[in-house]
């Protein structure tokens, strides 16, 4: 959905996002019913987590701890995502934006981890997030299990109007 700034070159050079340590392991992605079903045609032996965030609950794949890091088990690391671009999580298709809860306001900031975009200037940046704010917006007050709290170093970039 970043193609502007952030192209599938760049990511299959990259895939930082797709694995996860102790500190990030909240970066595992959302995964709602259409997902679960192309994960499952991939690995029928996937199996899920329950997880809880803003009284929602939701499901995340069970990652295994490999040398102290959680790779995404749908991550190829020659290929990338085994899901392609289409069934990816929406967390995924998104990245590296967030959707987080600042000061009582839902905003959409900038993870400082992708190391792509974080190099973009900041207008190229603003100008994506921008057509993106309505879809990302929506899906937030449909989903608000993906509202995460904010976290210092995230570049707020959108706030959500009353
Ligand atoms: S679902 Fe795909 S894009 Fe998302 S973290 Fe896993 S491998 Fe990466």
């Amino acid at each position: 959905m970043l193609s502007k700034i952030l192209t599938k070159q760049d990511c299959s050079n990259c895939k930082i996002c797709c694995e996860f340590d102790d500190n990030d392991l909240w970066e595992n992605p959302i995964i709602y019913d259409d997902c679960a079903e192309c994960v499952l045609k991939i690995n029928p032996l996937q199996e899920f987590t329950q997880a809880e965030n803003n009284g929602s609950k939701y499901r995340v794949l069970k990652l295994k701890k490999e040398n102290d890091i959680y790779p995404c088990s749908m991550l190829d690391r020659t290929k990338g995502c085994k899901l392609g671009s289409e069934n990816k999580p929406f967390d995924c298709k998104i990245w590296p934006l967030r959707v987080m809860k600042k000061n009582g306001k839902t905003v959409i900031a900038l993870s400082p981890v992708c190391p792509v975009v974080s190099a973009k200037p900041l207008d190229e940046i603003m100008c994506a997030a921008g057509e993106l704010s309505d879809l990302i917006f929506s899906q937030a007050r449909l989903h608000p299990e993906m509202i995460k709290d904010y976290i210092d170093g995230y570049k707020v970039l959108i706030e959500e109007k009353d």
